[in-house]
C-alpha cells in the first residue's frame, strides 16, 4: 500500500512539473503575442483616420473642453467621474478596430487588447505603448492607480492587477471616454 502511494505521488509530481513547464511555455509565447499586438497596433487602424501622436499635446481651457465634450464625457475626462457600470455600448463592441481618446483622438487600445472582465466597463489587458500616464488616487479606501491620456490629460479609468495572464493587467476604462473607430470605417 505504501509503495503504491509513493508511486502515485511520484507520478503526480512528474505530471505536475510537466504542467508547470507547459504553462511557462504558453506564457512566454503569450508575452510575445502581447509585444506583437503593441508593436503592430496600426494594422487595426482605419485607413482614413488621422491619428495624432502622443507627443503633440492638446491643452484646452475648461470652457473649451465643455464645448468640445458632452456632459458625461466632461465629467469623466475632466473631473475624474465614473460612468455607471453596464451603461457603455462599447462593452459589447467586438469588431476589429481601435479605441481612441474621446477628448483628443489619440489611439489607446486595439480590439485585440479588449476582453470581457464581467465588471460592466470596457476592459483591456494591455495598451498601445506610451499613451497613458498614471498616478495613485485615494478616492476610495484603498489606493488605486488612476490613468490618463498623455496627450490631453483626460482621465480614463484605473488599472488593476487582476487581469488575465500573461499581463495580469485590467485597464478598466470608462466607455464615454473612448471613441471606437472600426477598421473597416
Ligand atoms: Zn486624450
Amino acid at each position: 500500500m505504501q509503495r503504491r502511494g509513493f508511486l502515485q505521488g511520484l507520478t503526480l509530481a512528474v505530471l505536475g512539473s510537466t504542467l508547470v513547464k507547459t504553462a511557462q511555455a504558453a506564457q512566454a509565447m503569450a508575452m510575445k503575442d502581447i509585444e506583437a499586438m503593441q508593436k503592430n497596433w496600426r494594422a487595426l487602424l482605419a485607413a482614413n483616420f488621422k491619428a495624432p501622436a502622443p507627443t503633440e499635446p492638446l491643452k484646452l481651457s475648461n470652457d473649451e473642453w465643455r464645448k468640445r465634450l458632452d456632459k458625461a464625457q466632461f465629467n469623466v475626462l475632466r473631473e475624474e467621474g465614473t460612468e455607471r457600470a453596464g451603461t457603455s455600448p462599447l462593452n459589447a463592441e467586438k469588431r476589429p478596430g481601435v479605441f481612441a481618446c474621446a477628448g483628443c483622438d489619440l489611439p489607446l487600445f486595439t480590439s485585440e487588447m479588449k476582453y470581457e472582465s464581467g465588471t460592466g466597463w470596457p476592459s483591456f489587458f494591455t495598451t498601445i505603448p506610451g499613451v497613458f500616464a498614471t498616478k495613485k488616487d485615494y478616492l476610495l479606501f484603498a489606493p488605486r492607480i488612476e490613468y490618463h491620456c498623455v496627450r490631453c490629460g483626460g482621465h480614463h479609468g484605473h488599472v488593476f492587477e487582476d487581469g488575465p495572464v500573461p499581463t495580469r493587467q485590467r485597464w478598466c476604462n470608462n466607455g464615454v471616454a473612448l471613441k471606437f473607430i472600426p477598421k473597416g470605417a
